[in-house]
């Protein structure tokens, strides 16, 4: 089956981690000090790993590959230990997720998260 998936560039990737938290499948991990798509089934090809990574490493491809699967995700969340988040807070406010919601976001080149209290304020000035 052909499908969007993520294609992660190994000269590109540092192995910094942070596409690690913002993948809500939990797909990505980091082994040997680059980041991996543990399995294909549950990488659903959103993206949202993406806006977080600082050297343009990781892009969406469509290609052959095993279908998503909702299933294996819920079994591979149930199993796989918490992601640290404790490096994670927003730019602007230093907000953790335990505050407010973050999502990642690209500034002036540079991939940051910004809590959704200050999101708002970066859209609309
Ligand atoms: S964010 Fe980018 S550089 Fe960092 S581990 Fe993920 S793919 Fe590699």
């Amino acid at each position: 089956m052909k499908r969007k998936i993520v294609k992660i560039d190994e000269e590109l990737c540092t192995g910094c981690g942070k596409c690690v938290a913002p993948c809500a499948e939990g797909a990505i991990t980091i082994v040997n000090g680059k980041a991996k798509v543990i399995r294909e089934e549950l990488c659903d090809g959103a993206g949202y790993c993406i806006g977080v990574c600082p050297t343009g490493a990781l892009t969406i491809e469509e290609r052959e590959a095993a279908p998503f699967d909702e299933k294996a995700v819920a079994e591979h969340k149930a199993s796989a230990k918490p992601v640290d988040a404790s490096q994670i807070y927003c730019f602007s406010c230093g907000n953790s997720d335990q505050e407010a919601p973050l999502l990642p976001v690209r500034l002036k080149g540079e991939a940051l998260w910004v809590c959704t209290r200050c999101l708002p304020r970066l859209i609309h000035g």
